[in-house]
């Protein structure tokens, strides 16, 4: 951010940085808590997003929250900057360490530290993974509603720094609506309290500024998070579509009836091609679009449901309805959509996952565009959707080892970002911007709104040391990208002319 300290450039500088370091976390680390030779920090020098890497000075695996706190301390002292990371699953950058600065991994604080099944909540340490919680609270016919595609591995403390989403999320809410306290640290160590098991915290909603923060106020070493009572019935719609403005108008048909589903995802017919060959979810290989719509609750909820979604599938114009007999058919509708970036992994060397969302609306409109960059970049996309919320995951395929094929998978993506904002959307639904969308963030917000940013970001962290350069972007870099006052905010030719296509809404 703003005033992130000048960092020494050279090698000995950064030697001789490092041996600092070293030997203020040694003192405060138990001896298995500290890497710092090039080999052993070599598997943290990248998140999810594989294609930007960076080693950072040292890697903290702190075992207490106490331990936490003292790293941060000597950090600020010597003005080292801090990146936390959980499970580093992601997709934006967020964790990409610093050349000059710590990695603070939490991944060794993951103790369930309590259940309450009356007040139906959980205390959990940040680094336990997002499943854990739900197998933890599965004893008593609870679980934890948000359920990003990556539960098995990312940690809720990385899933409160991103607001994470996922399938689920339409009906129970994000993160930021099943979170009830944060406890942690400021950078300078000191304790941070946002939230307390009730409903509703008094004074400003810090909470809810803090979560999809990105890791750039403070460290969060605790989560208290809501549980619900699982349904007792769960059952799955498989809809085929010959067109995919109809299967986006559909979306908007389920939401007009006053049909809220526990889950309402779509696929392309590129991504249904790719996942069916890898799962043999049973997809209809000729539909352009199909969607999955799930409906739980007790049974007579759940078929009254089905029924009302049936109707109006079929009114939107579905070739096809499939509803599952049973669990294990359910799980292998699901199976599809819950592996498709693996799938996609099968038939690309690489691919960069976008994620944007768009007024559900405007889906078929923005596929469109997509088809059209997707020509003109001359890389394939596959397309995969949370189409309740209109948040897309297009997944740009290239080959790193081809010269150009990243710069040009760089700038397809950010031609998507570029669209989404044109058409009322967001250039992130829940990926948060990282490194990889600062660029696009200038786009999305003003000059102004960027300055209230890091001001807030400054209230906590007045020296910028945690995550820096992450989120928001600074001001001189926005202004390099403008062309003129009032001007287009860096468009590509590639997407004035898919653009210039489109409706208007
Ligand atoms: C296959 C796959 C599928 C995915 N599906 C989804 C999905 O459906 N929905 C979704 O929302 N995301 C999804 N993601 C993205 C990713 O899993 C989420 O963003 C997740 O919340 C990241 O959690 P993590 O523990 O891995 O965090 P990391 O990647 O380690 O870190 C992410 C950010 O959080 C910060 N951070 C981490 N821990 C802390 C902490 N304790 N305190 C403060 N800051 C912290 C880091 O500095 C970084 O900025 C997917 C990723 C993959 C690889």
């Amino acid at each position: 951010m703003s005033s992130a300290p000048t960092p020494p450039t050279t090698a000995p500088d950064r030697r001789q940085r490092q041996q600092q370091v070293v030997q203020a976390l040694a003192a405060v680390l138990p001896p298995t808590g500290l890497l710092w030779q090039d080999e052993a920090v070599t598997p943290y020098e990248c998140d999810g997003l594989s294609a930007y890497r960076q080693r950072p000075l040292a890697v903290a695996l702190p075992e207490t929250p106490e331990q936490v706190g003292a790293v941060l301390r000597a950090c600020h002292a010597l003005q080292v900057p801090v990146v936390a990371r959980g499970g580093g699953t992601g997709l934006s950058g967020g964790a990409l360490p610093h050349a000059l600065g710590v990695t603070l991994s939490l991944a060794r604080l993951s103790q369930v530290l309590r259940i309450d099944p009356v007040a139906r909540l959980a205390v959990v340490q940040c680094g336990v993974r997002n499943l854990a919680i739900s197998e933890a609270a599965a004893l008593h016919g609870l679980y934890y509603a948000p359920d990003p595609s990556s539960q098995i591995a990312c940690t809720i403390g990385g899933n409160v720094a991103e607001n994470a989403g996922g399938v689920h999320c339409l009906k129970y809410g994000l993160t930021v609506h099943n979170v009830l306290r944060v406890r942690g640290f400021t950078i300078a160590g000191e304790l941070l309290d946002l939230g307390g098991e009730h409903l509703d915290a008094v004074g400003p909603d810090l909470l809810a500024a803090f979560i999809g923060s990105e890791g750039l106020l403070g460290v969060v070493t605790e989560v208290t998070v809501r549980l619900l009572p699982r349904p007792p019935l769960a059952r799955c719609l498989l809809a085929s579509f010959d067109d995919v403005a109809r299967a986006g108008d559909a979306v908007a048909a389920i939401i007009a009836a006053g049909l809220i589903p526990a889950g309402l995802e779509m696929m392309d017919r590129a991504m249904t091609a790719v996942v069916e060959d890898f799962v043999k979810a049973g997809y209809d290989l000729d539909a352009e679009a199909i969607l999955l719509v799930e409906s739980d609750g007790t049974p007579d909820e759940v078929a009254e449901e089905i029924e009302r979604l049936s109707e109006v599938l079929r009114a939107a114009g579905a070739t096809r309805l499939a509803c599952s007999e049973d669990e294990a058919q359910r799980l292998r509708f699901w199976s599809g959509r819950k592996n498709a970036f693996p799938a996609t992994g099968r038939i690309s060397p690489d691919y960069l996952c976008m994620d944007a969302s768009i007024p559900r609306r405007a889906l078929a409109t923005m596929l469109t565009a997509i088809a059209e960059l997707s020509r003109t970049h001359g890389l394939r996309c596959v397309n995969v959707f949370h189409a309740g919320d209109g948040n897309m995951h297009p997944l740009i395929l290239f080959d790193a080892q081809q010269p150009d094929e990243l710069r040009r998978a760089e700038a397809f993506g950010n031609d998507i970002l570029r669209a989404a904002v044109a058409l009322g959307g967001s250039i992130t639904g829940e990926h948060g911007v990282g490194a990889e969308k600062l660029d696009a963030m200038c786009v999305q917000f003003t000059d102004d709104e960027r300055t209230q940013m890091h001001a807030f970001k400054a209230a906590f962290d007045p020296q910028g040391l945690l995550n820096p350069g992450k989120l928001v972007p600074m001001l001189a870099r926005c202004g390099e990208l403008r062309p003129g006052p009032g001007g287009a905010m860096g468009q590509s030719p590639a997407l004035q002319a898919a653009l210039a296509e489109l409706p208007r809404f």
